[in-house]
């Protein structure tokens, strides 16, 4: 199989990222290419602060870049005005942070529901589902709980659920297992690869776990501002 027959989900061609921190300009990437074909795995790893979480927000249309452009699902996201690039984002994206960024005020079920009323789904029809996607996650008994309510690695499998809800082509993590224990963390893996069997989501990893990147289908390294594949010199 090449990557030709390959049906892309998400790529980038040339993307650049350049902060200005006042007289300082910090060029983080450097013309990144870069492709996620439907069901594949991928995880980048890199140093602290070679711009694997700048990579992954501008992956996921939350911040924009200096050059080059992300294609999310055929459509060119940085061509689509805000609300349109919203609403593809909506439809077709997944996003976990290392932090689970849950509402506090609201249930795990008013949590994941939140996407879909979002899209504009009949209320009933949305929380049915997140629902379902809440058992998914091994969360069936929690559906009332807040945040505050749950554990670390709960209220990271709420976050995955809130991402997955939608059922979206693509779900980029930063960090997912960053903040939890080996057994929370492993817990987290075996889902994501069951989820990845099941809907065929396609997911893009940033992470310093090296379990949890040799279990990707591709490993790749940022840096210097560029993607390159990744060779465990370690092993
Ligand atoms: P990583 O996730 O790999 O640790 P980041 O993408 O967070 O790295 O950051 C990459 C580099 O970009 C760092 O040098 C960081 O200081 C810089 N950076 C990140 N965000 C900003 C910002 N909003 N303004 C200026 N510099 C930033
Ligand atoms: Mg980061």
């Amino acid at each position: 199989m090449t990557e030709n027959n390959l049906e892309l989900v998400l790529h980038c061609e040339d993307l650049s990222k350049t902060y200005a921190q006042g007289p300082l300009r910090v060029e983080v990437l450097k013309g990144v290419d870069f492709s996620v074909a439907r069901g594949e795995t991928i995880a980048i790893v890199g140093a602290s602060g070679s711009g694997k979480s700048t990579l992954l927000n501008l992956l996921g249309g939350l911040d924009l870049p200096s050059e080059g452009r992300v294609v999310l699902d055929g459509q060119d996201m940085f061509s689509l005005s805000e609300n349109d690039r919203g609403r593809l984002r909506n439809k077709s994206m997944g996003f976990v942070y290392q932090f689970h960024h849950l509402l506090p005020e609201f249930t795990a079920l008013e949590n994941v529901a939140m996407p879909l009323l979002i899209g504009k789904w009949k209320t009933q029809a949305a929380y049915a589902e997140a629902r379902d996607t809440l058992a998914k996650v091994g969360l069936a008994e929690r559906v009332e709980h807040k945040p505050s309510e749950l554990s670390g690695g709960e209220r990271q499998r709420v976050a995955i659920a809130r991402a997955l809800v939608t059922r979206p082509s693509c779900v980029l993590m930063d960090e997912p297992t960053g903040n939890l224990d080996r057994r929370a963390a492993e817990a987290i893996q075996a889902l994501m690869m069951d989820l990845n069997r099941e809907l065929h989501t396609s997911f893009v990893i940033v992470t310093h776990d090296e379990r949890l990147a040799q279990k990707m289908q591709r490993v790749l390294l940022l840096e210097d501002g560029a993607l390159k594949p990744y060779t465990d010199s370690v092993a």
